[in-house]
This record gives structure tokens, C-alpha cells and sequence, in this order.
């Protein structure tokens, strides 16, 4: 796998994709073919969409941040003032984050991501064919110094100091084949790919006629979600996992928190939850200016004093150029 040899990697730096790949498939909700273009992008470019369809009087260009959050029913859509959107982009964020990518650029040339089997497998195949690039400007991270939680009815979430990322979910749904369920783990390339990527999302057959009257699910197919019926999986196959909704839950978190825009430093959990509680616990960290603060590791002084790079942090730092 030439370039999948993560162990060589500073995290502390930031990276991008080797090379450019590109993916076609149909929006779960939407049912509509797209293809995306996943590209190599310069220090500091962050994750940017880019809709390929617009005509030339729109701008195209849409930063995978929650500040850009327009919905949260269903998936998490990102969208501009200017009414251009893009949705469903939890999966592809997840991998990206998960695998350390900091800048790219993704091409789309419709509204919606593909949605490919449901899972992240697809994504993390191909960053791993494409390879990631490690660049030389030092990485900023998110780091999380107190605790903050969200709570919306049965719904909690909970994010707090921790030294790498770690997600707890826990989902507790009243029918006998998936009931209560909680997953955790520290999250790293090996982990993700290992524990969470393969899990698909998932829909009750009942919401079903439901969700296609709301325009919903309308590219929803066996071949890229779980069927749940009144007493069984309705695919043939089954699940990946016993406990493979949960799994999708903490795969879609760690997406949803990719929107941070820049990996945090922090242990999330969260209880009966979705998209919609994890924009909201995101919101809440940044709302309060002492519960985090960015830092950067891969800084090094640029004076080799022990006594003044002590007194020195800030400048240590470099400029902000979000
Ligand atoms: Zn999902």
C-alpha cells in the first residue's frame, strides 16, 4: 500500500493528501449522482468543498466549519449565505480527520456527498491509496481545558481535557435489536479504520415512507444502509458488527467534530445524540473563551533558550492565519 505507512508521521504537523482520487456514487437523501474530487491543498487551507456546478457569479467555495452548519436533520449540511450547500459530509470528514489531513480540497459537482456504502470504508481506501503528505508548518489543535456539556431533553453531550481525542457514544433506542449501546475509543488512523470505519448507517423502515414525502432517503437502498424492520434486519448480509450503530454513531461524531477546523485535544461523549447535539456542543466550546485555546506542539522556539521560550509562548506560536 506505498504510501500507508502511518508510523513515519508527525502529528504534530500539518498534512495533506499525496495525490489527488476521485469517487462517484448517489446522495442517500437526495438519490442523485455526484462525483467529488479530493485534491492536495497548501498549509492552512483547512478543509474547503467546492461546488463544481455553480455558474460563475456563485461563489463555490464552502469551509468544512461549524460556523457553516445550516441543518442537522438527518446529516449534517454545510451551507453559505449565498444558498449553496452541501450535505452529508459527515463520512468523508470523519476519515480525513481520523487520518490527520488538515488541508483539501473536495470537489463536488452536485449538493449532496456520495454516500458509497454507508460507511467510511470507501474514504479511508482511498486516502490510504492516495497517501498523506506531511507538510512543514506545525499543526493547530483545539485544546480543550474545561468542561463543557449540552443537553436537549434525552439528548446529553460532554466534551472534556484529554490528552489525543477520544469519543464515548452511547445510543439507547426502545426496540429489542439494537437497545442500548455504548462504544469508546482513543482515536487514531489505526483505530478508526479498525473499529468505526466499516459501520453504515442505519433507518427504520417504518420512518421510510415518511422520509421519502420530506424528500429524505430517496437514494436510500440496501446496498448503502441498514434496514431495520419490526423485529429484523431487513439486509441480508446483517450487520458488521453487533453493535454496529453505535459504531456509526461515534463514526458520524467524530466527523461532526471535525468542523472544529482543527483536530481537538479533548475526550467527547455524548448520550442518545446525533448531529444536531454534536454542532451544538461545538458551538458551546467556542462560545466560552476559557473552555479552550489553540496551541500548536510542532512549534518550536526559534531561539533555543530554555528560560525564554518559557516566558515566551505566544510568540512561539506564529501567526493566526485562520
Ligand atoms: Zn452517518
Amino acid at each position: 500500500m506505498g504510501h500507508s505507512d502511518f508510523n513515519g508521521r508527525d502529528f504534530n504537523r500539518q498534512a495533506t493528501v499525496a495525490k489527488r482520487f476521485e469517487l462517484s456514487g448517489i446522495g442517500v437523501h437526495n438519490g442523485t449522482p455526484t462525483k467529488i474530487i479530493v485534491s492536495p491543498a497548501d498549509t492552512n487551507t483547512g478543509i474547503l468543498f467546492i461546488r463544481t456546478d455553480m455558474d460563475d457569479a456563485v461563489e463555490p467555495e464552502i469551509p468544512a466549519h461549524f460556523s457553516r452548519v445550516c441543518a442537522t436533520e438527518l446529516c449534517t449540511v454545510l451551507g453559505a449565505p449565498n444558498g449553496v450547500s452541501v450535505s452529508t459530509v459527515e463520512h468523508l470528514l470523519s476519515s480525513l480527520s481520523a487520518f490527520g489531513i488538515d488541508n483539501a480540497l473536495i470537489e463536488i459537482d452536485g449538493a449532496e456527498m456520495p454516500i458509497m456504502d454507508g460507511s467510511s470504508t470507501v474514504f479511508v481506501d482511498a486516502i490510504k491509496k492516495a497517501g498523506v503528505r506531511q507538510q512543514r508548518a506545525a499543526r493547530r489543535f483545539v485544546k480543550v481545558l474545561k468542561t463543557v456539556s449540552v443537553r436537549h431533553g434525552d439528548s446529553f453531550g460532554e466534551i472534556r481535557p484529554h490528552d489525543g481525542f477520544h469519543v464515548d457514544v452511547e445510543i439507547d433506542f426502545p426496540i429489542a435489536l439494537i437497545g442500548r449501546q455504548r462504544f469508546a475509543l482513543e482515536v487514531t488512523p489505526q483505530s478508526f479504520e479498525k473499529e468505526l470505519s466499516r459501520a453504515r448507517t442505519f433507518g427504520f423502515m417504518r420512518d421510510v415512507e415518511r422520509l421519502w414525502a420530506a424528500g429524505y432517503a430517496l437514494g436510500a437502498s440496501l446496498e448503502n444502509t441498514i434496514a431495520i424492520g419490526e423485529d429484523r434486519i431487513i439486509n441480508p448480509e446483517g450487520t458488521r458488527f453487533p453493535d454496529e450503530f453505535v459504531r456509526h454513531k461515534a463514526l458520524d461524531a467524530v466527523g461532526d467534530l471535525a468542523l472544529a477546523g482543527a483536530p481537538i485535544l479533548g475526550s467527547f461523549s455524548s448520550r442518545c445524540g446525533g448531529h444536531k447535539l454534536n454542532f451544538s456542543l461545538l458551538s458551546a466550546l467556542f462560545e466560552d473563551q476559557d473552555a479552550w485555546e489553540y496551541v500548536r506542539p510542532g512549534s518550536e522556539p526559534a531561539v533555543g533558550h530554555a528560560d525564554m521560550g518559557e516566558r515566551m509562548p505566544v510568540a512561539a506560536f506564529g501567526p493566526d492565519v485562520s
